[in-house]
């Protein structure tokens, strides 16, 4: 007799899945491939990586190292999976999307503790009382998306189309950028790169001949006449982004005591100007694409991106309004939501929180108090994140600006990142321990 349901065998689900049969509990996962595709998704195995195949560095003094590193603690299996799938890559964790995606799904059809149901979840009130994870992904779409807004409200399902990337304040390169609003008018509220005439000319001819991901949605066409891609409306011409969002008028570089020939606005995207969007780059460019050529606007170089510009559904919860810090609906506690869904943003991330709503699962089961995560580690940051009262809820990854500051300055980046990573998991090791969630294999 089952004893959990996890619907959808995504990332976040498959990580919950494992972590819950793996402590001995019985997991009913739903997953509605093969009868039904987003339309993304196009192979039949669970956990298919739909667009790029990286999981990104896996250095522990990287954002994205560190949450690997926090995962294994909590008993991530996705993470074995990558590691039997592994292709060579630098210092980043590439995949064999494939050969991961069968690997995954041996693991979970062949787990005595698992029982998969191939079929599309249409509702959420279940016969009987027992706990669920909705891991459903950012393209839940049809009846379980109205299912979802009929027990979280009308407009906690929101979704962007199209979106400029985000990258870190601390990332951006000081010498180069300069504070200001066009024409004086307002405080110095923007960061702008300003770009000299040979500097757009190269940046223009990589713009234009960069690769972009696929369309999708087919009924998107519509929906994105009112804001086009970047690398599509360079291709009008040389000069149409300097009429448009990289006009330099009315700004003059205190550097050069000119006008640049084109320029870049950055814009703060929270009260402590902790991160910045590129104003008007809304993109459909491959995210590798993304750093390549993005990387060119002046103050960029070593840009590290929180999030790249997407042009696709991408539906999220209003989680800090609708869901309690073990990440279950506020008024139905037994109704718990985890992966991309809750607005945590990368493939690393969902499987993250896929395994963090495992544990609580885990907890409520076995009559213990919910994990609480010190905002130290990168999962509690995330959290931290996605249950923080906020005006303007946006999808956040995982990055190092998230964590509180070290006591000391250390100037060097990667010592700095390496000491918050070394911090980050003791705290986690330490947490785990007292409160008795060290995972059971
Ligand atoms: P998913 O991996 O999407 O899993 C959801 C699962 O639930 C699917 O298997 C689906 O078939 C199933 N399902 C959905 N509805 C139902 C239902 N009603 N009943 C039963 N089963 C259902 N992140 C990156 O880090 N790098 C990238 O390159 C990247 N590219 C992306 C490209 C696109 C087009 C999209 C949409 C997202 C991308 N992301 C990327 C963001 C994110 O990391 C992925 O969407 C990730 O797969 C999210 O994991 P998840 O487990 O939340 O959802």
């Amino acid at each position: 007799t089952p004893a959990v349901r996890v619907v959808g065998a995504g990332l976040a689900g498959c990580e919950a899945a494992l972590l819950l049969a793996g402590a001995g509990v019985p997991v009913l996962l739903y997953e509605q491939k093969p009868l039904r595709f987003s339309p993304a998704h196009k192979k039949e195995g669970f956990a298919e990586l739909v667009c790029s195949n990286s999981l990104k560095a896996d250095r522990l003094d990287s954002a994205s190292g560190l949450l690997k590193a926090e995962m294994r603690l909590l008993g991530s299996r996705l993470l074995d999976a990558a590691q039997t799938a592994r292709v060579a890559a630098g210092g980043a964790l590439a995949v064999d999307r494939d050969l991961f995606s069968e690997t995954v799904t041996g693991m979970v059809e062949n787990h005595p503790n698992i029982t998969v149901r191939r079929e599309e979840v249409a509702s959420l009130d279940f016969e009987d009382a027992l706990p669920v994870i909705v891991a459903t992904g950012p393209l839940t779409e049809g009846a379980l998306a109205e299912a979802i807004r009929e027990k979280t409200g009308r407009d906690s399902l929101s979704f962007f189309d199209a979106a400029a990337p985000i990258v870190t304040a601390a990332s951006i390169d000081r010498s180069k950028v300069f504070a200001a609003s066009r024409y004086g008018r307002g405080s110095d509220d923007y960061l702008n790169c300003p770009f000299d005439k040979a500097g757009y000319e190269a940046f223009y001819a990589e713009l234009v001949n960069a690769e972009r991901a696929e369309l999708h949605d087919a009924d998107r066409v519509n929906v994105y006449e009112g804001c086009m891609p970047v690398e599509i409306m360079a291709r009008r011409g040389a000069d149409t982004l300097r009429y448009g969002p990289l006009r330099p008028v009315g700004l003059v570089d205190p550097a050069t005591g000119h006008r640049p020939w084109a320029n870049v606005q950055l814009r703060s995207e929270d009260r402590e100007n902790s991160r910045y969007n590129l104003v008007g780059f809304q993109t459909n460019l491959k995210f590798g694409e993304q750093k390549r050529v993005f990387s060119m606007i002046p103050g960029l170089e070593q840009a590290e991106f929180v999030r790249y510009g997407v042009m696709h559904r991408n539906s999220f919860l209003n989680a800090p309004q609708v869901l309690g810090p073990d990440l279950s609906l506020k008024g139905q506690p037994g109704l718990y939501f985890a992966g991309q869904i809750t607005g945590v943003e990368g493939y690393m991330e969902s499987a993250a929180c896929g395994l963090l709503a495992a544990h609580q699962v885990l907890r409520r089961l076995r009559g213990l108090p919910p994990l609480a995560l010190p905002p130290e580690t990168m999962c509690g940051a995330l959290m931290a994140h996605v249950t923080a009262e906020t005006a303007d809820y946006q999808p956040m990854g995982s990055n190092m600006g998230l964590l509180p500051p070290l006591p000391e300055r250390v100037k060097d980046k990667r010592l700095r990142y390496q000491k918050l990573a070394e911090r980050a998991l003791a705290a986690m090791e330490q947490a785990l321990r007292s409160q008795g969630a060290l995972p059971a294999r």
